[in-house]
């Protein structure tokens, strides 16, 4: 591992990699390599490049060096657009291992971009899509447009200001390394590090917390009780966010597990509930700070109208749930039969949560719930690739057109849960976007978390 291991506080012996950075004139081109290389580091070698006007500038970033081909003036020698555009991206395939591609968000995308962005389809190196003078976030939502030209997700810095540049160099140091990595690890070898191995270890766990809610008497004490005496977990307790709540936290093999306001599920301290209105209250609380809930409902009673005013709960705080049918072991086959027709029926608008039948009483089933916790919430933060929600969206489109309406584009906005934004010519039915729920859920294995989708209207240009 040592000899592997990248150690970014040392400087490179040689440039992982060579960037040009392509664009119609006047969108800061210049600018930006003003920035990377005038402000932080030396201007190693600033020889003439191959073509005229061409100079290539060595610029450092967390310990690496890379080339960046400054093609100041190609634009501005004569000859029509095409072929001058031509002649830049060509020359800058000849020799670039990476290509940013520079639009600027205030002028939106001209027939020059367009011109740019199908010469740069055609060659093989990866390009990164920037849109510059997004001088504020105020811009980003702009910048959106430029998903039209098909290189993805565009990343918004102004390089006039600085904003966001520091993150365009973390990308291009990544890419770089993807495309060389022999050499990049053989020229960082320096020894071990422990901080940054065990840090790397701690991001990989996950860690998150967990609602237990259901009515009175379906068996919530007695699964806690035994998923925190399963001998693979670790527990101790924790102040809650309220003053007389106790939270139960838990190291499992799926990560740290925090269990919300607990003390009434505890083993010796069980205290009777209070009020029913009391405890409601404190039901609700939980669910809201919850990364996932466990809906806990007795096999026995069937899906009472009390759960399915829980699970619309739980629905509307947009966490994923599991769904539990306790006392399964009590259960004659025809009563199976009877419970999970209501699941389908009476919790039909959770169908992407996972239900497990199990006895908290005996364990049946029980060890399958780490398992269920874990893929919701690896769901729940799930993200799609721009790109190919794009064509997604387009192909959707393609299968069954929405009435009066065109979907131009969409991103995925945030996650927790995975919520898309459509930016589209009209409104969209309700039935439209259901069906588009379904294809995302299909093509990308959402998995077992809520989805949101947003819509978003803007004139087509
Ligand atoms: P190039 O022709 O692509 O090299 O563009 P320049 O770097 O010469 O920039 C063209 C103009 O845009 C200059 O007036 C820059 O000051 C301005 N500019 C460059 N980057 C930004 C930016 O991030 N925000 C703003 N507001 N202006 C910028
Ligand atoms: P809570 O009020 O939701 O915390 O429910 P408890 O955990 O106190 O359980 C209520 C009653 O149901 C207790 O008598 C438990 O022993 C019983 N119980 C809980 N889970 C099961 C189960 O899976 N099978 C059976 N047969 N009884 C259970």
């Amino acid at each position: 591992m040592s000899t592997q291991r990248i150690n970014k506080f040392l400087p490179s012996q040689r440039p992982i990699g060579r960037v040009a950075i392509i664009g119609r004139p006047n969108v800061g081109k210049s600018t930006l390599i003003n920035r990377i290389v005038g402000k932080q580091v030396a201007i190693v070698d600033a020889r003439p490049g191959v073509t005229r006007d061409q100079k290539i500038l060595t610029a450092n970033w967390q310990g690496f060096d890379f080339e960046i081909i400054d093609t100041g003036g190609w634009l501005a020698s004569g000859g029509t657009l095409e072929g001058k555009i031509s002649d830049q991206a060509e020359s800058a395939a000849k020799q670039a291992d990476l290509i940013i591609f520079m639009t600027d968000v205030t002028v939106g995308i001209t027939d020059e971009d367009q011109a740019v962005a199908d010469m740069l389809r055609r060659f093989s190196m990866p390009v990164i899509q920037v849109v510059n003078k997004a001088d504020s976030p105020a811009r980003d939502l702009d910048a959106w447009e430029f998903l039209r030209l098909g290189f993805g997700e565009p990343l918004n810095i102004s390089a006039l200001h600085g904003r966001l540049t520091g993150d365009l160099l973390d990308r291009i140091v990544t890419e770089l390394q993807k495309l060389h990595p022999d050499q990049t690890y053989s020229d960082h070898d320096s020894g071990t590090d422990e901080t940054e191995e065990f840090e790397k270890e701690l991001s990989k766990r996950t860690s998150f917390s967990v609602a237990i809610v259901g009515r009175p008497n379906v068996g919530k004490s007695t699964l806690f009780n035994r998923l925190i005496g399963d001998e693979r977990s670790i527990t101790h307790d924790q102040a809650g966010t309220t003053t007389d709540s106790v939270d139960t936290v838990v190291e499992t093999e799926i990560g740290t597990l925090k269990f919300i306001d607990t003390a009434g599920m505890r083993r010796k301290s069980r205290i009777e509930g209070g009020t029913e209105y009391y405890s409601m209250v404190r039901t609700l609380r939980s669910i809201d700070e919850a990364d996932v809930s466990l809906l806990v409902i007795d096999g026995t009673q069937g899906v009472t109208h009390q759960d399915q005013r829980l699970a619309e709960r739980i629905d509307a705080a947009g966490s994923p749930v599991v769904v539990l049918l306790n006392k399964w072991d009590l259960l004659t086959t025809e009563e199976k039969l009877t419970v999970n027709d209501q699941v389908d029926d009476r919790l039909a608008y959770l169908s992407y949560a996972p239900v497990l039948r199990i006895s908290a009483l005996s364990g049946l089933g029980v060890t399958k719930l780490w398992r269920a916790l874990s893929d919701s919430i690896v769901a729940y933060r799930n993200r799609i690739p721009t790109r190919e929600l794009n064509v997604l969206l387009q192909q959707a489109q393609a299968k069954s057109a929405p009435r009066g309406s065109k979907i131009l584009y969409g991103v995925q906005g945030a996650t927790d849960p995975p919520t898309f934004t459509l930016f589209t010519t009209k409104e969209l039915s309700t039935g439209y976007l259901r069906y588009l729920e379904r294809q995302l859920r299909e093509r990308f294995a959402l998995g077992p978390t809520p989805i949101k989708l947003r819509v978003r209207r803007r004139s087509s240009r």
